[in-house]
């Protein structure tokens, strides 16, 4: 079978398309890949196709044949095939439309749809994402889970050589006007990516997946437009207002500070989705009660203080108490200093539903730089670098570990040093004290799963260096009066 006339059995067969849009897809898709000669495919019952990839790899190779794709890299590849995927993807009202219908009769089957779709259009590249490696480490907060993240595609120099000034449109990565763009070296490919309008505190926002899935249904929700992250009260109000639309997924904000915040701090925005983090299994140290809200202080590297309620405004009206009195909140025994020239305290917040029950996970946060640490006093410490070395965002704080896809190869570079193979490799400058460390240990399991497991050791005390208040009894003593005495001034002041 002709593979153009496989791609079309394969978008009827995933619902991308529909009949009535064969031939007009058909006509687009030979124009675009200059085939001459064929016609529609007729054939019913449809067959079945093989996966995405198998039936791409031969339409890309004509179209570096046709010098369509010049050079042949894996990045000029993506943007062709983005393109071409597009003329298999429901326009954006289109999408909405499904998406709204299947919303009415149940939430979870329209997120369900739309993400299939996701991956159908291969926007989300499965068999790229199957590459990541992902294990558990234990420890005294439970199993941390480990990614190492191998999916996003690395440039290739003559992607480099090609990359020009692109200009400043779109702003970023999450303006809404990415959804369709064609991109290019320097900007990735978006032709076939669509979000769907959804409303939250009464304010625009869209929702779209992430193509690189770091957890099931990896989810982000971006402003309509380019402003900066902000943590206030309208964040509280916009997560549980998002939770009441899809009330099977989570939905969180990084910290609007950097150091302490996500990667992206320009573009109002946060990240959800359908999946189970070590966080919410983590022990309780201390439980509190105030009106109609719970208060309970976990057993969690990173200070966290979790406030449930079945009272959607009480719950806002509380944690825009712990908020700002946490922004406020100074203990110099303890290095933490609200203010300096600038703000330092934050907050990473986390919103989902159990039933009836709203939960927020507010995570204290911290970005103050000095001498000692000068990329920060709350931020992975320098003698872990080698492991990680990026901020510390929500779905880490949550206690899933995205590390460098660098660590896979250099892994199988320290376990040859480790065997006396070899004596260095390229990055072993920055694993020097590590490989010493490592030479010092007994262990009975394979070099390789003893590595993997060293590394998770690692990621856990890079979230201690996160934690404002440590998990001693200095830190969690001051940890405690800091709820305690929020839960007073709130008290004092409720009518
Ligand atoms: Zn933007």
């Amino acid at each position: 079978m002709h593979p153009v006339h496989t791609l079309i059995y394969y978008a009827l067969n995933h619902a991308l398309i529909y009949p009535l849009d064969k031939d007009y897809v058909f006509n687009r898709l030979t124009h675009l890949l200059e085939i001459n000669g064929l016609k529609p495919p007729e054939e019913v019952p449809y067959p079945k196709t093989p996966p995405i990839d198998e039936i791409l790899k031969p339409l890309l190779d004509h179209a570096v044949n046709i010098g369509k794709i010049n050079p042949d890299t894996t990045i000029q590849r993506d943007l062709f095939e983005s393109q071409l995927m597009d003329i298999l993807t429901p326009r954006p009202s289109e999408l909405t439309t499904r998406f709204y219908n299947l919303h009415k009769i149940n939430p979870k089957a329209a997120t369900n749809d739309y993400y299939a779709l996701s991956q159908a259009t291969n926007y989300i590249k499965m068999t790229r994402i199957a590459k990541n490696e992902a294990y558990t480490v234990p420890s005294t907060y439970g199993d941390i889970e480990i990614t190492i993240n191998l999916s996003k595609p690395e440039k290739d120099p003559k992607d480099i050589a090609n990359m020009k000034n692109t200009g400043d449109y779109p702003s970023c990565l999450l303006c809404k006007e990415y959804v369709g763009f064609y991109g290019n070296p320097a900007q990735p490919p978006r032709t076939n990516h669509r979000i769907i309008p959804i409303s939250l505190n009464n304010e625009p926002f869209y929702l779209q997946y992430s193509p690189y899935v770091y957890y099931n249904e990896h989810a982000i929700v971006l402003h309509e437009k380019h402003i900066p992250m902000e943590v206030k009260e309208h964040t509280f109000k916009r997560l549980l207002d998002f939770i009441d639309l899809f009330p099977h997924y989570f939905m969180g904000s990084n910290a609007g500070l950097p150091i302490v915040g996500g990667s992206i701090l320009h573009h109002e925005h946060y990240q959800g989705g359908h999946a189970h983090f070590p966080i919410e299994d983590a022990k309780i140290l201390d439980t509190l009660h105030l009106k109609d809200v719970t208060y309970e202080i976990l057993h969690w590297p990173l200070s966290t203080v979790r406030l449930k309620s079945k009272h959607k405004q009480s719950l806002i009206r509380h944690a825009e108490h712990l908020r700002q009195t946490w922004e406020n909140y100074t203990n110099q025994k303890l290095n933490i200093i609200a203010h300096t020239k600038t703000p330092h305290n934050a907050i990473t917040p986390i919103a989902r539903k159990d039933k009836q029950t709203y939960i927020l996970d507010i995570a204290l946060r911290n970005n103050r730089t000095n001498d000692d640490y000068p990329d920060g006093i709350f931020h992975p410490h320098p003698d872990k670098y080698h492991i990680k070395k990026e901020n510390i965002g929500l779905i880490e704080v949550m206690g899933l570990a995205i590390l460098p896809g660098r660590l896979k190869e250099d892994f199988e570079h320290i376990e040859a040093i480790l065997k006396n193979e070899r004596k260095t490799f390229n990055n072993s400058a920055m694993y020097k004290d590590w490989i010493t460390y490592l030479k010092t240990l007994q262990y009975s399991i394979p070099i390789k799963e003893m590595l993997r497991l060293e590394a998770g050791k690692v990621f856990i005390a890079v979230l201690e260096d996160c934690g404002v208040f440590k998990q001693n009894e200095a830190g969690l003593n001051a940890f405690k009066t800091f709820i305690k005495n929020t839960l007073n001034t709130l008290e004092a002041n409720y009518d």
